[in-house]
């Protein structure tokens, strides 16, 4: 079956453990990613130690090191910038990566950056982390954090004419309204869970489910387990359950995976790395979906999102 997740940070973990993608010791490795047909986006994440002057400087090295790593591995990997690199990919047996910035600061303020960026590769974009950037708040800030600054609507409108995807995860809620109303495209929040089943403030109320999904949106669930079960002991039930309740207020067209993997410190027991992804298709047919909903919860919504924004 077609795996698609729409956010690791395995990035991260390569250049801040010295590790190659071969012999990764986090949660992800190459030999879990090539499994089957798939695609999978690669976060840049710009962590708060490089707001301060080098977020650019650190967001390029990750975009070397994913460049790096295709090249190395042009046997199994391929880029892909579109749907179409993802389907063709996957019908020469090669795994598809796409390429995604974790948090606006990477673009220092100017919007020449996102469109280098783009040239780059890159196909996502996080607008923020937890915190307030140029371009909005992220959900530490509270609703008092307001909503997009000027820059931040010019961001997504010039996103919108690039065919970029917005990425609503981590900002606050002023914010992820503003993005609905502005963005002539569907947006995704890669990387977040419904909060009626676990109250955190990085999981979207029922409201931005239903709205997001009703603009054609995608939701990727976190596997991280302090969004998944207020008293953290989770496990891979808890994704399936947070999967089955997308559906139910969203619809079967927005359900989709944003593991995290890398970016989190605890995993769900029975999802302890990437080589597992593949035993929630089993978990949800028990739970009696039909092969066609699993099908887009696996992978097919996700695709469908990227052929719609990024042409
Ligand atoms: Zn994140």
């Amino acid at each position: 079956m077609f795996v698609f997740d729409a956010h690791i940070d395995t990035l991260m973990r390569l250049i801040d453990c010295r590790e190659t993608l071969e012999d990764a010791q986090g949660h992800v490795s190459l030999s879990q990613l090539v499994q089957g047909r798939g695609a999978q986006f690669f976060a840049a994440f710009v962590d708060p130690k490089y707001y301060h002057g080098l977020a650019m400087h650190r967001t390029v090295e990750m975009i070397d090191l994913f460049w790096q790593i295709l090249d190395d591995h042009r046997d199994v990997l391929a880029f892909a910038g579109s749907a179409k690199d993802i389907t063709e990919a996957n019908s020469q047996g090669r795994f598809a990566c796409l390429l995604a910035i974790e948090g606006g600061e990477a673009l220092e303020g100017k919007l020449s950056s996102l469109r280098m960026f783009h040239r780059l590769g890159v196909r996502l974009l996080t607008l923020t982390w937890n915190f307030r950037n140029q371009l909005a708040a992220g959900q530490t800030e509270g609703p008092e954090g307001g909503g997009l600054s000027r820059f931040g609507l010019q961001v997504v409108e010039e996103m919108n004419r690039l065919k970029m995807i917005v990425d609503v995860s981590h900002l606050n809620e002023p914010g992820f309204w503003d993005v609905l109303k502005v963005s002539r495209d569907p947006i995704v929040a890669s990387h977040s869970n419904a909060r009626a089943l676990c109250d955190h403030p990085r999981n979207l109320s029922d409201e931005q489910i239903r709205a997001l999904a009703d603009r054609g949106g995608v939701i990727g669930v976190n596997f991280c387990c302090a969004f998944l079960r207020p008293d953290y002991q989770a496990s891979v039930e808890d994704v399936v359950d947070q999967i089955a309740y997308l559906i139910k207020v969203g619809g079967e067209d927005c359900a989709a995976l944003g593991s995290d993997f890398d970016g989190i410190t605890e995993t769900p027991a029975g999802l302890e790395n990437y080589g597992k992804i593949r035993s929630l298709v089993g978990l949800l047919e028990r739970k009696g979906y039909s092969e066609a909903v699993i099908e887009k919860v696996m992978g097919g919504n996700l695709l469908r999102l990227c052929a719609q924004v990024l042409g």
